[in-house]
């Protein structure tokens, strides 16, 4: 085996897992070369610390220490930026991605794909309803988006080299990191598996952080709720002329008898409600374009174990 694997794996209050987790990873990859990059991102409890008594022990373990909690979107991208592999795979560090499952992704890399991602079939410990908005989060942007994003994907992937640098150029700081996996193309494959319930910890995203995820996912990739507000205007409009038109002839046939305070308090509030949900997409998008005018650095990084000062000059 002449090549190298970097494994990605964000870490958010991961403590109770990252013994486990190094256990389970290095008995799968014994007959590779590798590098386990941990991106601590601000993690309250003892990651850092066990990181580090980690890194001491095996100088394949490399830790990224991030100034603060920046997200797992971002954590990945710091751990992107300094992998040094051939290959590059992030994973989660709960273990609900199966290492197990990274012998036959080299495979099919080795057949000739870029990108070999992992889709799930079976997901466990999580809820119905879950599922079901994850599901129909897919659906829908997938509709919407003219980018290829697999259902059921999470960011568990083999990607080689030449994708990780695809990735790493794009410059945006908003980084919905799947929809970025499938924009830059490559020849991609999916492979399936079982996802499994996390070992440790409880997951760090609650339904309010999944919406506003899918809000980043979608206007990030589509202009499609841009243009559906156009499209509602246009429909008004025309509901508009035909009952203009028919209050015309009604007039005419019948007079008018000053009625319709009901249907003007109706319209009033209709029209009310689809101008503020309009603004507030527009608004979306127009803070999408704040953040990036900002160029503020993704992230900034206290300090690192393990990895080389040539490297971090990158
Ligand atoms: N994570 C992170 N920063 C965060 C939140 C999560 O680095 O702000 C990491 C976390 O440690 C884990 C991965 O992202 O390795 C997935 O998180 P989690 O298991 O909570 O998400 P879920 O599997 O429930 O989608
Ligand atoms: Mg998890």
């Amino acid at each position: 085996m002449n090549f190298k694997i970097s494994l990605v794996v964000p870490m958010y209050n991961e403590s109770d897992n990252i013994g486990y987790f190094y256990e389970r990873i290095t008995s799968v990859l014994t007959d590779y070369i590798f590098e386990i990059i941990c991106i601590n991102d601000g993690s309250k409890d003892s990651t850092l610390n066990k990181l580090n008594e980690l890194a001491s022990k095996d100088k394949r373990v490399k830790v990224i220490d991030l100034s603060r909690n920046f997200g797992k979107e971002v954590a990945m991208s710091a751990g992107l930026k300094y992998a040094q592999g051939d290959i590059i795979i992030p994973i989660d560090a709960d273990l609900q991605d199966p290492p197990e499952l990274i012998p036959d992704m080299i495979e099919k890399w080795q057949e000739g794909y870029d990108v070999v991602y992992a889709t799930r079939i079976i997901r466990e410990g999580e809820t119905f309803f879950k599922k079901a908005t994850a599901s129909i989060f897919y659906k829908f942007i997938r509709k919407i988006t003219k980018i290829d994003i697999p259902a059921d994907t999470g960011d568990f992937r083999l990607m080689s080299r030449q994708v990780v640098d695809a990735v790493n150029a794009l410059p945006e700081s908003h980084r919905f990191m799947k929809g970025l996996f499938s924009w830059v193309g490559f020849r991609q494959i999916s492979i399936p598996y079982q996802r499994e319930p996390r070992f440790a910890g409880k997951t760090n995203f609650n339904y309010w952080k999944l919406w506003n995820f899918a809000i980043e996912g979608i206007t990030s990739f589509s202009f499609a709720p841009l243009q559906i507000s156009m499209y509602m205007g246009f429909l008004v409009s025309i509901a508009a002329l035909i009952y203009a038109f028919y209050l015309v002839v009604d007039t005419l046939l019948f007079g008018n008898s000053v009625p319709g305070y009901p249907s003007l308090m109706v319209a009033i509030l209709f029209f009310g409600g689809v101008q503020l949900i309009t603004l507030g997409v527009i608004g979306e998008y127009v803070g999408r374009i704040y953040g990036e005018t900002k160029r503020r650095p993704l992230f900034l990084v206290r300090e690192t174990i393990n990895i080389e000062l040539s490297e971090q000059d990158k």
